[in-house]
This record gives C-alpha cells, sequence and structure tokens, in this order.
C-alpha cells in the first residue's frame, strides 16, 4: 500500500511539524483486530518509510509461545528483512497502544524517526496487562532517545480494540 508522500508541513503560527496519516494508523488497527480474531492480544503496528508501508503486524505472543513477539518487534523484524538492512532511518512507527520498553528501544536500535501511538500504556494495564510503567517521553529524556513521539493519535479507535478484546471469552493477559 502507497500513501501520498507527506512531509512536513508548514503550520501557520507554529514550527514545522509531521501530521500523521489516518491510513497508516487504520492499517495498525485492521492489524490488530485480526490479532483479536486469532485469539492474539489487541495490538497492532505498520510502519511507512516515505510513504510506502514497509511492515505490518499484529501480536503474535500467543501464537508463537514467544513473549517478546509485540506488534511493534514484529513489524520492525518485517521492514528490515524487507529493506535487507537493520536501520529504519525516517522510518514512521504506527501503533495502537504506546509502545512498551522493549519496543520503545528496539525502535531506537532501528532508528525509527517517529512513534505516533493511539492509546496509552496506561490503557493497557487498565486492561489488565502487566506494563512497566514508563512512559515514552520518560524513556526519551532518561536515553537521550532522538525519536519524535506524537501521543493519542486515533485514540478512540484505538482504545475500542481494548473493549472488543475485553468481550472475547478466550482473552488472555500477560
Ligand atoms: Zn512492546
Amino acid at each position: 500500500m502507497a500513501f501520498a508522500i507527506r512531509r512536513d508541513v508548514e503550520v501557520p503560527g507554529e514550527e514545522r511539524r509531521y501530521l500523521p496519516e489516518a491510513k497508516a494508523m487504520r492499517r495498525a488497527i485492521a492489524a490488530a483486530r485480526d490479532g483479536i480474531g486469532q485469539g492474539e492480544s489487541p495490538f497492532g503496528a505498520c510502519i511507512v518509510l516515505e510513504g510506502e508501508v514497509i511492515g505490518t503486524a499484529h501480536n503474535c505472543v500467543w501464537g508463537s509461545t514467544d513473549i517478546t513477539r509485540h506488534a511493534e518487534i514484529v513489524a520492525i523484524s518485517e521492514a528490515c528483512k524487507r529493506l535487507s538492512r537493520i536501520h529504519l532511518s525516517g522510518a514512521v512507527l504506527y501503533a495502537t497502544c504506546e509502545p512498551c520498553p522493549m519496543c520503545y528501544a528496539a525502535s531506537h536500535w532501528a532508528d525509527i524517526e517517529r512513534i505516533v501511538f493511539g492509546a496509552e500504556i496506561s490503557d493497557a494495564a487498565r486492561f489488565g496487562f502487566r506494563e512497566l510503567s514508563i512512559p515514552n517521553l520518560t524513556m526519551k529524556e532518561l536515553g537521550g532517545s532522538g525519536i519524535e513521539i506524537i501521543p493519542g493519535f486515533l485514540r478512540d479507535e484505538c482504545l475500542a480494540l481494548f473493549e472488543e478484546w475485553a468481550q472475547r471469552p478466550d482473552r488472555k493477559t500477560y
């Protein structure tokens, strides 16, 4: 899937800033929904580089019996394999929920430029996930990370994934 390449835009009265792409987040949301249908946890991710989707994934922890297979990690792995390189400089990671510290660190190692997320770590914790309660902004400050963080994008649509998942009798947290 290709999007029109959207570069930083001039906003009157503000500095140049990146406008997140709703199509990319909705792709992450669709991936999360696929995962929910397969008994996975309600998280999705989509990575965009220069207007092209280079990785999309849902959480795969249960199906793979691998606690590290969070959606963001799976999407980063897919993107790196696709491009045959370890760095995704200039890429934007869209995540339905604020990346956990493991996924934030993976984004750092992959040289992701921006993270756009919907729901927050505190929302995942509220639904029973045993989250390390370190917000991305704190990871950025303490770690000296240059990743730009754009929170709360399509938050209601991302939160709805937790509600859908909570209706399922087979739901499992970790
Ligand atoms: Zn994670």
